[in-house]
This record gives C-alpha cells, structure tokens and sequence, in this order.
C-alpha cells in the first residue's frame, strides 16, 4: 500500500475513544473527554474518555465479581488457552486496523506498526497462550506421613498501566500472562496513545473474555493512574513507564494495601564497541539503536561507549548509516522514523540539545526540529560527541533519538563506564574476542545483554531491568510470576 493509500484508510477509520468496563464500552462516569491529536499532522483523533477514580472503583468492583464468580479463574487452562488463541488470531485479523491505529496515535512508522507492533502483540498473546496449560506444579520434599503441594494461583485483579511508546505490546506483555492465570485485568494505556488499548477490548470480548475479566480505563495518569495505585482492591499493579512514576507507585502501594507492584521502568543502555568489532555491523546496529521508534524506546543503546582507536572511524560510518533515518511521514511505507509522540516530548528531547551543548558536548549531527509545515512533531536523529559520565545527557534518559558518545581506553574502563548508571535495562557489545565477549556480559549490570547486535528479543527469554530499571520480568514462562501467588499446601496423611 502506497501512502496515499494509508491516507485515505485514515480518513474513513472509525475510532472508539470510550472506556470498557464490564464488557461494553461506556464514557467516564464524569462525563468528560480529553482531545487525542495525531503528531503527524496535529489532526484532532477522536475526543478519549477522562476516567478518574469513580470508574476505577467501578472496573475494580466488576473485576473482582468476575473473578470471584470463577467464570475465568477457574476454568481449565486449556479452555483459557483456547479463548486467548482465538484473541490472538483477532489481532491477526484486525492487522491493518490496528496498525493505523498505532501509527495515527504515536507517530510510529507504518511499516513497523504492520511488521513488528501488531504481530509482536499477536504473538505474545499465542505463545502466553499456548504456555498455559504446560505450567505444572510441584511436590515439595516432605517426610512420609505428608504430602506438600506447592501451586500456583491467580493472584485476583490485576492493574496494568503502560506507556505510550509501544502501547500494543506492552499492553499485550502484560495482558497476555496476567488473562491466561485467571486474573481479571483493568488496562490504564498512557494519555499520549490509547486508541489501540481501547479497540483491543472489544476483540477480547468477540474472543469469549467473559465480562468484567478485561476493562480498558483510558485517562491521565495522576487521576485514573492514581486511583489504581492506591486501590485497597487490587492486588497487583503491573507497571512500564518511567523511573519516576514507577518510585510514586512503590509509594502507593505502601499506602494502601500493599499490592504487588511490578516496574518495567527507564533505561541509558551503553552500546559499547570494542577494536576488535566490525564496524562496518556495529555502525548499522549503532544507528538503528537510537533511531528505531525515534528513540523512543526504553532499550535505546543511547550512549555509544568506544575504543578510543576508532572513534573517528566508526562516528563517520554511523553517520553515513543515520542518512537512512531521516524523519518522514510515518504513513508512507518507506519513512523508517516517524514523528515524536507530542510537542511536549518534543520540547523535552530539544531542551536536552541545549542542555548538553551547554555541558560541553559537541552536536555534530542533527538536533533540529524538521517538517514543521505538517503540523506534526519531527526531529533529525542527532549525534552528541565528546561527552563524559557526569553529563546530564549521558545519565538521563532523554526518549527521542539522541546519540551521546564516550571513549574508552580498555576493556576495564568500557565496565566501568558501562555500569556508571541508575539504570540497569540492556547493554550491547561488539568485539571478535570471545572471552571478552562472556567477561564484559558478565561483568554488566543488566537485564538485557547483546553481543554483536543489538535489541535482539522474542518471547521465549525474559525482559527487564536490573537497579532503578525496574523489577520483575516481562515475556518468557518468567512473566506468570508477576500475576500468580504460590500456594504450599500440607496434608497430613493420617
Ligand atoms: P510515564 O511514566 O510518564 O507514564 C507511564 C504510564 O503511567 C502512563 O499510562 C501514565 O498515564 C501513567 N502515569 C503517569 N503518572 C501516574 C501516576 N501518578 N500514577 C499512576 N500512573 C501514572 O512514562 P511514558 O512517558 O508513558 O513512557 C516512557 C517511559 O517508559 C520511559 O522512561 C521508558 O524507558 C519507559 N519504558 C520502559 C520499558 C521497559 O520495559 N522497561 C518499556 C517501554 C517504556
């Protein structure tokens, strides 16, 4: 399909900006919206339901009716199995639709909305699926005269609030493990992208999700966010989204009812590049690492550690690679980087150029604000040179396609450096040697490690983050430990 193609698509595309609650879609209980605008053109969506804490307290009571009634908790896993296959094919179905979707509301490039956001989210919902009804439980190891069961439970009513910048995957990683226990589920999708989030709900009730197991609250976080967070009636909170949020809800929590509460949060992942690298590779993965999603990406290896040897040699080959990320309208095919989420995240990421040109590091590629006359949000992907660790623009996260780069002088400084962080989401390296390979992936305090590649990832392995990145793990068998508890179980066998 052709972008004027697209275009005409999104100009018939019917969206829904309600809740669901209770398996149907209804507007917030104040009866107020919020105003959904694309950063393609800065073209009004649809206006969004504005939940607050009413329609929490409502999704919360129909979750819980739901899940005590055993409609869904207490059906065979095979029979969980089979609707959430059928939910999945649903995506499958819907690949188009959910993909303009996503494109219109984030900014995405199409292609990678058709190839890898709406089939990833597919995938992860089969394969948590299809996972469900192989977990086994256990016997524990007890004298004679008893026997010791050790399971596994839904853990109740599950919370889940995500961020915007893979809002159907992150949704799904979270949905996928936390539907297939047996938990009910009130998704919260971030303000700046809940189209897709919203749609989803319908094709879990086409499915079989039987009412009340799955409720989409749409709304601002400190508001509808909130008021999950400090629910005395849930009993997880699943979270993705930044290290600052994620501290706020260790907080409520602690205020409420001490739910378990699961972070996915931010990342500085070191892309490190030994002497020994093809760089010729290492520069194509360089690039895709800070302009993949516009850099919008918690795994974004947005700090170029180095050797010093090749500094120059390699900063030239990213370059050259970075001319095939220019921005563009994310509806046409071919745009590999797409516009910034929203003016304010736009705004966000341009106050870091300034802030680190007034540090004293040397902009030598992009930093500009582009396309202005489209009414949307674009940003040239942008290369920051001479930085060091007490920078700001090498210690925080920036969210936008912003490259620092450091130098090192030996495999012990490259650690050093690597690990000089609050974060602790991903790390990539490139190097032929292979013991330096297992030593500096070893020595890397992180959750995520690639070795010449970067972003590497599917459902069968864990992810998430070590220190302030976070807690707990998304994907992999891994995940059904956020949304179950165990149970021991004693029998006396008298
Ligand atoms: P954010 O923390 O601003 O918002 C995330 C979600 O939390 C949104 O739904 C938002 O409405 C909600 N929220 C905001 N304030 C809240 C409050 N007081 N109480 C409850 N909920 C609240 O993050 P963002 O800007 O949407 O996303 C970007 C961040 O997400 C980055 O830091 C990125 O690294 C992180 N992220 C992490 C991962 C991971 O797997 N580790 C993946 C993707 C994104």
């Amino acid at each position: 399909m052709s972008l004027s193609d697209w275009q005409h698509k999104a100009a018939v595309l019917k969206m829904e900006g309600r809740a669901f609650i209770d398996g149907r879609y209804c507007a917030a209980a104040n009866g107020e919206t919020f105003p959904c605008y694309s950063p393609i053109d800065g073209r009004l969506l649809t206006p969004v339901a504005s939940c607050d804490a009413d329609d929490a307290n409502l999704a919360v009571a129909c979750a819980r009716r739901a899940f005590d009634s055993g409609v869904w908790s207490q059906l065979a896993p095979a029979q969980r199995k089979d609707v959430l296959l059928r939910f999945a094919r649903l995506i499958e179905q819907n690949t188009e639709e959910l993909a303009l979707l996503e494109t219109l509301d984030m900014g995405k490039p199409i292609s990678d909305s058709l190839t890898l956001d709406v089939p990833g989210s597919a995938e992860c919902m089969a394969w948590t699926a299809e996972a469900i009804d192989k977990l086994y439980g256990e016997i524990a190891p007890v004298p004679a005269n008893q026997v010791g069961l050790i399971t596994r439970e839904a853990a109740g009513v599950v919370a889940a609030i995500v961020p915007w910048n893979f809002p159907l995957q992150m949704a799904c990683w979270k949905i996928a493990p936390a539907l297939a226990m047996g938990n009910s589920v009130i998704l919260k999708p971030s303000e700046k992208s809940p189209l897709t989030a919203i749609r989803i709900a319908s094709l879990a009730k086409e499915a079989g999700v039987p009412d009340g197991v799955f409720n989409v609250l749409p709304g601002f976080g400190h508001s509808v966010g909130n008021a999950l967070a400090l629910h005395a009636d849930i009993d997880v909170l699943a979270f993705t989204g930044s290290t600052a949020i994620a501290k706020k809800l260790l907080v409520a929590s602690g205020q409420s009812n001490m739910k378990r509460v699961w972070l996915e949060a931010g990342g500085k992942s070191p892309h490190i590049v030994f002497e020994d690298a093809d760089l010729d590779r290492a520069a194509e993965a360089v690039a895709a690492g800070i302009a993949f999603n516009q850099g919008e990406v918690c795994t974004a290896g947005s700090r170029l550690l180095v050797h010093a040897s090749i500094q120059k040699t390699l900063l030239d080959k990213v370059r050259l690679e970075l001319q095939r990320w220019q921005p563009g309208n994310p509806l046409d095919p071919a745009t590999r980087l797409g516009a910034i989420v929203d003016r304010q995240q736009l705004d966000k990421v341009l106050e870091y150029v300034e802030i680190a040109k007034r540090e004293g590091a040397v902009l030598c590629e992009g930093g500009q604000q582009v396309l202005e006359q489209s009414g949307g949000t674009y940003l040239t992907p942008t290369i920051f040179d001479g930085v060091n660790s007490a920078m700001r623009i090498a210690r925080e996260e920036v969210f936008g396609p912003v490259l620092s780069v450091l130098t090192f002088a030996d495999e012990g400084e490259a650690i050093v450096i690597a690990n000089d962080t609050e974060y602790g989401l991903a790390a990539g390296l490139w190097t032929r040697d292979l013991g330096r390979a297992h030593r500096v992936s070893r020595a890397l305090r992180a959750g995520s490690v690639w070795v010449n590649q970067y972003d590497a990832g599917d459902m069968t392995a864990p992810f998430g983050g070590f220190k302030q990145s976070g807690n707990g793990r998304d994907k992999s068998l891994h995940a059904f430990d956020k949304y179950s508890e165990i149970k021991a179980t004693w029998i006396n066998l008298i």
